[in-house]
């Protein structure tokens, strides 16, 4: 081999390395950070979905699992409260960043979920196995664990078609999945059959079933009142109104978002700016 051949193959490799290396290198210094909420039960914070956590004399039960690459830290935050590998894991939905650690979680647990989600995984190219729920459900489930009962509520066509939200009656926590992205313009997955109006209506129905005093986890950002997750979706609520408004009356989408984004200062910061948020509610008028 010639010594430019040679030069031409280590520059390749380390291309590769380098192209490798980037996703996982993506949540390296992720940490997964535990607040204990009530009585059982525990938000973890790391990257992607909020996860919510029950350990003790059942074992351990989990909501949402994040993305692949933290599977061993999730494993570990949660042996660091007593816990061990989760004996029940429950999906709020199929989005990458809340089931991306299914496949490890799943070789040991049961994985928990609406009809659709196993619906929607399996729709993915090479989806591992040992990450597809084994029981699911059409609308609503109750499950007993650690001496608290929990309801599964599922919410139709909101952020997907396959949501559902997570209430702990003894400990008064629910777990919104993508319902709730506290004080930001939410995703909603219109493609998944997400639809604005129902997102909304599904949260109304929500805050009129649980007590006022219930401790919330978003799907993104800190432990919330009820009162912070009435005020997020009433801010989805009016900021979609007023995009349908703008559009009705013909003004161009960029000229829309600025308008938003002065309106909602910070709200279009996340995940969705002001500007995808415009395309949704025009992708969601288009459906
Ligand atoms: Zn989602």
């Amino acid at each position: 081999m010639s010594n430019s051949i040679r030069i031409i193959c280590a520059l390749w490799l380390l291309a590769a390395a380098t192209a490798m290396a980037g996703p996982a290198d993506r949540f390296a210094n992720v940490e997964i950070k535990a607040q204990h909420v009530s009585g059982t039960v525990h938000m973890l914070e790391g990257a992607g979905g909020n996860i919510g956590a029950s350990v003790g004399p059942d074992g351990t039960l989990i909501i949402d699992d994040q993305f692949a690459p933290l599977g061993d830290k999730i494993i570990a935050a949660l042996d660091a409260l007593g816990g061990e590998r989760p004996k029940l894991i429950l999906n709020t939905h199929y989005h990458g960043d809340h089931t991306g650690s299914n496949p490890q979680m799943g070789d040991t647990g049961t994985i928990i979920s609406h009809d659709n989600v196993r619906v929607r995984l399996l729709d993915q190219e090479d989806f591992p196995r040992s990450g597809l729920p084994l029981v699911t459900y059409d609308d609503d489930v109750t499950v007993h664990f650690n001496d608290d009962t929990l309801v599964v509520l599922h919410l139709p066509n909101g952020h997907t078609d396959g949501d559902s939200v997570v209430w702990f009656k003894q400990a008064n926590v629910i777990h919104m999945g993508d319902h709730f992205f506290k004080e930001r313009f939410p995703f909603v997955d219109v493609a998944a059959g997400g639809s604005i109006d129902g997102f909304v209506a599904n949260v109304e129905r929500v805050i009129g079933l649980v007590p006022a005093d219930i401790q919330v986890i978003p799907g993104h950002g800190t432990l919330s009142t009820l009162d912070e997750l009435a005020a997020t979706t009433a801010a989805v609520k009016s900021s979609s109104a007023l995009i349908r408004e703008r559009l009705a009356a013909g003004a161009a989408s960029a000229e829309i978002a600025a308008e938003i984004d002065e309106a909602y200062p910070g709200w279009g910061s996340g995940f969705i700016s002001a500007e995808r948020w415009v395309q949704i509610v025009q992708a969601d008028d288009a459906g």
